[in-house]
């Protein structure tokens, strides 16, 4: 997806405080025990299949192993599209758990494992993205290695 000065600079941001100007949407939230446990299960899984898999699997488990992996409560816009996920070169990732507050549609967590393994899929064969092209090749990259 498309990169943003904007949500660098919030991956830092604290616990919200009691303040009407916070944005209590866009802080980064803590991954659940949940997701740790599929995100661990498909590296191992990767790994396993080797290849492709395991190359795009060395970048996600670098990303999580290090911290880099932002998860935030929501979808964010970007210029008119809704982002779900957002990975950089460094390794840096920001994901979506929900697509709303007001739940609209539900996220499982395959979704963010799968937003996870894209953005690694992109950074890891140094596919841009934002093309349709790419996009495509990034999904069918992951989708290969779930079947
Ligand atoms: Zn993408």
């Amino acid at each position: 997806m498309v990169s943003s000065p904007t949500m660098a600079e919030r991956s830092s941001a604290g616990p919200a405080a009691n303040s009407e100007l916070t944005c209590a949407e866009c802080g980064a939230i803590p991954i659940p025990g949940e997701i740790e446990r599929a995100v661990e299960a498909r590296i191992a899984d990767l790994k396993a299949r080797g290849g492709d898999c395991s190359r795009y699997a060395t970048v996600l488990e670098s990303s999580y192993r290090s911290g880099q992996i932002t998860l935030r409560p929501y979808m964010w816009r970007t210029g008119s599209h809704l982002t779900s996920g957002e990975g950089k070169p460094n390794g840096d990732m920001m994901l979506a758990r929900e697509i709303d507050s007001l739940n609209v549609g539900v996220r499982t967590v395959d979704d963010v494992v799968w937003t996870m393994e894209h953005e690694a899929a992109h950074i890891a064969f140094d596919l841009a993205s934002g093309n349709e092209a790419n996009e495509q090749k990034t999904d069918q990259t992951v989708r290969a290695c779930k079947s």
